[in-house]
């Protein structure tokens, strides 16, 4: 059994800060001070016949501990403790244990359950550690289900990411609590027992031979560590010069970049393997101007089908409302589109990329500062220290995060997107389709001679509820919106009956809000942000992915010259002022991006009478326009 209290001295106890424990004759006792006014003691003991009743109230029990110590001749000050306290601070319980060998085998974790602390491993209170332990147990159990949660890719579904969270428990379980678990329960026990011990052989062997040991177990059994949330510290550290977060279109178009003037770096993705979601997206002229300063142009264009032509038609009239010439004259060359396979370009950018360059299944976490070195650390664990972070980890950019840009804000609409492969061609002329109107805008182009690329987007209301739940309900509430203008062809429709749609059904759009960049910080110091990461936008420019093209060449270009030649003494002011030059160069550009492209969005998806009647009859040549305004863009090449 064991009794406890704690004594309050409101003037102060007078006691040493020190822990004392009075041993032997079938008792063990203990007090120590927790402040300068409070001290708190035990008493623990095999209960006999003799000291029944002796737990009915707390009265009884203060003068059973003080007949038993004042029979041991403890000190005056340390029976004055157990007077001091209140008679409602004592109370007494039995104490039990899970018995150690059962923990052996025992099931501490079965698929997603588990226990801890005294649900794992009640242990007798001789140690002192029943609540050390519950301690470390969640210290733990946080890490090893965090780093499962954190290293959930979200793709595999449901079955993978269970297995994942699984896995973090067994490790918790037998990765790390068992043996401590079991060494605890058996240690407290013998302690005990050693130590509450009246039998006069086990007295004599304790107080002559074994209390130095004891004393020492208990100190070594503090000694554990049990680490920190994250399973390495920043001292063990890898050091990289620069580091891109995110294999996207804008990461892979720096790294390369970067790689083309010379400068090595390390692209971190949070994926096991390149992610393509999103199948396909409108390639412009702006894109492919970046493409080819990053040495890869021709190489997409031989793999795609130009398309000639952008006819946007109202789905409400069924008439075309603007036709514009996709290889037009524009200011200085003709315009070219064509609809980019994601999974291509990705693989096309890898591919020229020095091996080893993409470092996959490592997410960024979290970003501490070490002085100039930023200090990164991943989901599993390990510590990267980087010169230069470059944050091109999409619209929930943690880097984004750090510099404090503003959250991407909900548009009110989504978007699905779908992939149609016809093995023997489809068919289609090379025209660039829209059906605009009626609340949604849907679109359709080819990307070669056997893939069709369309997308959908429209306002959600209560009744689409649902629609996201399968691939079939997705496409079937496509058919039926764009079926219910009944001006949408047949083979239009065939498309989307035939498609592939991907794991991420409908997106919600977001964007960040354009006035908030003006004065936003999109780099600092040596960190800056590119791609989505700084513009998430509204696809209705189809300009996101080949803004992120343009990012990464200005990036490279501005920053590929401030690490050219030897390492000095002002190289971290030359890359803080390479970061400060690109921020300067796109950060205008960003901005009517996105104003842009939400403008236009809210427009042609609008089904306001007002709103439809003026964009189809004056503003479409305007948007249309935009579209290719838009594409003008150049961003120059590597060495500008
Ligand atoms: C419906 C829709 C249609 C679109 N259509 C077009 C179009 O036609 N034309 C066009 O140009 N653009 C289009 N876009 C926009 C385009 O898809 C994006 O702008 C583009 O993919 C952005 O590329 P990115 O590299 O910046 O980001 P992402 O493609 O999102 O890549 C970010 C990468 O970072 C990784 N990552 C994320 N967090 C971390 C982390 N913490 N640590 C490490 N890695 C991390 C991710 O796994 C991912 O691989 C469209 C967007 C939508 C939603």
């Amino acid at each position: 059994m064991a009794a406890r209290g704690l004594a309050h001295f409101p003037d102060g106890h007078g006691l040493e800060p020190m822990f004392l424990q009075f041993i032997g004759r079938g008792f063990r006792s203990g007090m120590r001070p927790c402040n300068e006014t409070d001290v708190y003691w035990f008493f623990t003991w095999t209960p006999s016949d003799n000291d029944k009743g002796v737990i009915e109230s707390g009265r009884k029990l203060k003068q059973f501990v003080l007949a038993n110590l004042t029979a041991l001749k403890v000190p005056p000050e340390a029976l004055a403790v157990i007077e001091g306290s209140e008679t409602s601070d004592v109370f007494a319980v039995p104490l039990r244990f899970r018995a150690p060998l059962s923990l052996i085998t025992a099931s501490i974790s079965k698929g997603g359950v588990c226990v801890a602390g005294d649900a794992l491993h009640p242990m007798t209170p001789d140690l002192g550690q029943d609540g050390c332990a519950a301690l470390e147990d969640s210290v733990v159990l946080a890490r090893c289900l965090g780093e499962a949660i954190l290293n959930d890719d979200g793709q595999g579904g449901g079955a993978r990411s269970r297995g994942r969270i699984e896995q973090g428990l067994q490790e918790y379980a037998s990765g790390f609590r068992r043996w401590r678990s079991v060494e605890l329960v058996a240690t407290a026990f013998v302690v005990g027992f050693i130590q509450q011990s009246s039998n006069a052989i086990v007295g004599f062997v304790r107080d002559r031979f074994l209390s130095g040991f004891l004393a020492r177990r208990l100190l070594k059994i503090a000694d554990y560590d049990c680490g920190t949330l994250w399973s390495m510290e920043p001292k063990d550290a890898a050091a990289e010069d620069i580091v891109i977060a995110g294999a996207g279109l804008a990461g892979l178009a720096t790294a390369l970049g970067l790689h083309r003037k010379g400068v090595r770096s390390l692209v971190l993705e949070s994926s096991p393997s390149l992610r393509a979601s999103g199948f396909a997206f409108a390639t412009w002229k702006n894109a492919f101007r970046a493409l080819d300063a990053l040495g890869v142009g021709d190489k997409i264009r031989s793999q795609h089908l130009q398309a000639q032509t952008l006819r946007v038609m109202s789905s409400a009239t069924g008439e075309i409302v603007r036709e514009a010439d996709l290889t037009q004259q524009g200011k200085r060359e003709p315009h070219e589109f064509c609809c980019v396979r994601r999974d291509l370009l990705l693989k096309v950018l890898e591919e020229e990329l020095p091996k080893g360059t993409i470092r996959y299944s490592s997410k960024i976490v979290s970003i501490e500062e070490d002085g100039n070195i930023k200090i990164l650390q991943l989901a599993d664990g390990s510590v990267l220290r980087a010169k230069v972070l470059i944050g091109c980890d999409g619209i929930n950019s943690v880097v984004a995060k750090w510099l404090d840009l503003a959250k991407p804000s909900h548009s009110g609409r989504s978007a699905a997107r779908g992939l149609a492969h016809y093995p023997n061609g489809h068919g289609f002329e090379p025209n660039f389709l829209q059906f605009i109107g009626n609340g949604f805008r849907y679109g359709m182009v080819h990307c070669n001679e056997t893939d069709i690329y369309w997308f959908f987007t429209w306002t959600p209301s209560e009744n689409d509820k649902g629609v996201d739940e399968s691939a079939a309900k997705m496409k079937q509430f496509v058919l039926d919106k764009l079926r219910g203008s009944r001006n949408v062809p047949e083979d239009a429709l065939a498309v989307i009956d035939k498609s592939e749609m991907g794991d991420v059904l409908a997106a919600p759009l977001r964007f960040r809000p354009p006035l908030s960049l003006i004065a936003a910080s999109i780099s600092k110091g040596n960190v800056c942000v590119a791609g989505d990461a700084l513009h998430p936008m509204t696809p209705d420019l189809g300009q996101g992915g080949c803004a992120a093209l343009e990012d990464g060449v200005v990036l490279a270009r501005c920053l590929g010259e401030a690490l050219a030649g030897e390492e000095d003494a002002v190289e971290n002011e030359r890359i803080e002022a390479a970061l400060r030059e690109y921020a300067r160069i796109r950060r205008w550009r960003s901005v009517e991006l996105i104003a842009t492209a939400y403008t236009v969005g809210f427009i042609q998806q609008s089904n306001n009478v007002i709103v439809s009647f003026l964009r189809d009859k004056f503003l479409s040549g305007v948007l249309a326009g935009k579209l290719l305004k838009m594409a003008e863009h150049d961003c120059g090449t590597l060495s500008d």
